[in-house]
């Protein structure tokens, strides 16, 4: 059988790739090299405790905001329920060298005022960073729906970083390092960070947070349920090793690594852009787009600890918990030891029910070398020596939060770590949390290739994170729809 379109890759911009395609009436098969669909965001469970993994929160989920439109265009909004966050303050951050603690308010109002609350002397320069950010973020098309072209975004990839942007406004460095704080959701530090993606993945977090009942499965099932009722095939367990292309190069086909061939007439690949590279014969690009791609760097990687606890965690309902050792979180500190990182803490279960969060999850970040030694092996196949290593980061990792969130203490039943590596092998690509850096200076993939009817979307082409992905897959798709028509369906979702 021949396809109108392959996608690969089945993260939420392959998926709502594949929703926007067979809702325009395209035949499309869906590819995913693990054996579920959706790894990234599925989550597991630990004696009966389930632990979100790719998705914990997000913002814009709001009525009438973007993700919801999204949403709402895609065909899951009637299949989610939605669970807003603890409205007088959804992230709290503490820093522990100067002592300091805000928790951030829902809105952005309600979160400028407390701002100034905090931080008396720098009214004007909240004020500029919070408009900043606003205004940045409106300039990215499908954030802003009336936004035509990602120019103006990827022109400001060579601009300005976050730092550059603080330094010009304030030398208060307990603002800036509160300001910053968001840069654990995007994996870059703030003097590598381009202003305008920060602003993107920071933004919406000021206009509504929320949470889906059930975590990021219950958005995989949601999704699963729509691809069905579009007739999209779906094919787990069946990583894709190579792309086919016509005589005049543009695509024809997906080879898969069992061998087996899919024709096609167009394809959407939502890979990292180092497993994509691998994909295509070293003839079909030039070698400077190449070069590009293989030199992009990666976001910072993590150890996460996953823990179970006798009770459930009520300081945790509703919210998260960021913390700094000081007010300097350049490059995550990566190079210090674990308990000098800034890292955050998120509920296990449901966030926002008392008595079923019993267990939280920690990300610190880390840089996938401290795991070189073992880079040989794969999950469920490591040596002695690194289930030792787990441990010792685990511990680590728990003495330092007990120490530093009181809150959080309790009789531990199970924990479990999670290393760069573990992270590497549950997404298929190299270990960074957030995929490839949107760093100042860098090149930025873009959806279109030069081959015809081959198109690139995941979070590497516009953001990290729900939205981005998701944007990335509009910008993808729009080709194939037209540009106006998406963006007014969209629009009329309101
Ligand atoms: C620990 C963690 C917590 C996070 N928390 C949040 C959060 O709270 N809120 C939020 O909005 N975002 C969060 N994110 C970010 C969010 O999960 C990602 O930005 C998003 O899932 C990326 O989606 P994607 O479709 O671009 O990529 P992916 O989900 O990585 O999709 C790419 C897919 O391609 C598959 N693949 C790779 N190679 C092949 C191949 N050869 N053949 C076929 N398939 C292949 C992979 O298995 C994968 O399923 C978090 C991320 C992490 C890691």
């Amino acid at each position: 059988m021949k396809y109108d379109f392959t996608v690969i890759g089945t993260g939420i911009s392959g998926m709502a790739s594949a929703v926007i395609l067979a809702k325009s009436g395209y035949r499309v098969c869906l590819i995913e090299k693990s054996r579920k669909l959706a790894p990234v965001i599925r989550g597991f469970k630990r004696k009966g405790l389930y632990f979100d993994t790719g998705f914990h929160y997000t913002g814009s989920l709001g009525d009438g905001e973007v993700l919801d439109l999204y949403f709402k265009y895609l065909g899951i909004s009637d299949r989610i329920e939605k669970v807003p966050l603890n409205q007088q303050g959804f992230d709290v951050y503490r820093c522990l060298e100067p002592e300091f603690e805000i928790s951030f308010p829902v809105g952005y109002d309600q979160l400028r005022e407390r701002l100034h609350v905090a931080f008396p002397e720098e009214k004007k320069s909240i004020d500029t960073y919070m408009q900043k950010v606003v205004d940045t973020s409106n300039s990215f098309p499908y954030i802003n729906l009336n936004e035509r072209s990602l120019k103006q975004s990827l022109s400001d990839l060579h601009g300005p970083s976050l730092q550059d942007v603080l330094d010009r406004i304030t030398d208060n460095k307990l603002l800036k390092a509160t300001l910053s704080i968001y840069c654990l959701l995007h994996g870059t530090s703030p003097k590598e960070i381009s202003f305008s993606v920060h602003a993107c993945v920071a933004s919406r977090l000021f206009e509504s947070v929320h949470e889906i009942k059930g975590g990021g499965l219950a958005l995989v099932r949601a999704f699963e349920s729509v691809l069905e009722d579009l007739n999209v095939d779906i094919l787990c367990g069946r990583g894709v090793k190579e792309l086919l292309f016509s005589p005049d190069q543009s695509i024809a086909g997906v080879g898969l690594e069992d061998g087996e061939i899919l024709e096609c007439n167009g394809c959407v690949s939502t890979v990292h852009p180092l497993n994509f590279l691998e994909f295509i014969p070293d003839h079909m690009f030039r070698p400077a787009y190449r070069k590009r791609l293989a030199g992009l760097e990666e976001s910072s990687s993590a150890f996460m600890l996953y823990v179970v606890l006798d009770h459930p965690v009520k300081q945790l309902s509703g919210k998260n918990i960021f913390i700094s050792e000081t007010w300097d979180i350049d490059n995550f500190c990566i190079h210090e030891p674990i308990q000098n990182r800034p890292y955050y803490v998120t509920s296990a279960g449901h966030h926002s029910h008392d008595g079923e969060n019993k267990g939280y999850v920690a990300i610190c970040p880390a840089s996938v070398t401290e795991t070189d030694e073992w880079s040989e092996s794969y999950t469920g196949r490591r040596p002695r020596s690194y289930t030792r290593f787990k441990e010792e980061i685990a511990g680590i990792m728990r003495r330092h939060i007990e120490k530093n969130c009181p809150e959080l203490r309790g009789e531990v039943v199970r924990m479990e770590c999670a290393t760069p590596l573990t992270l590497r092998d549950w997404t298929n690509a190299p270990g960074g949390l957030y995929g490839v850096k949107h760093k100042i200076g860098q090149y930025n993939p873009m959806a279109v290739t030069k081959s015809a009817g081959l198109y690139l979307a995941g979070q590497a082409v516009a953001a990290p994170g729900v939205v981005g992905a998701i944007i990335s897959a509009f910008l993808a798709c729009e080709n194939v729809t037209g540009h106006d028509r998406l963006r007014r369906e969209i629009a009329a979702c309101i």
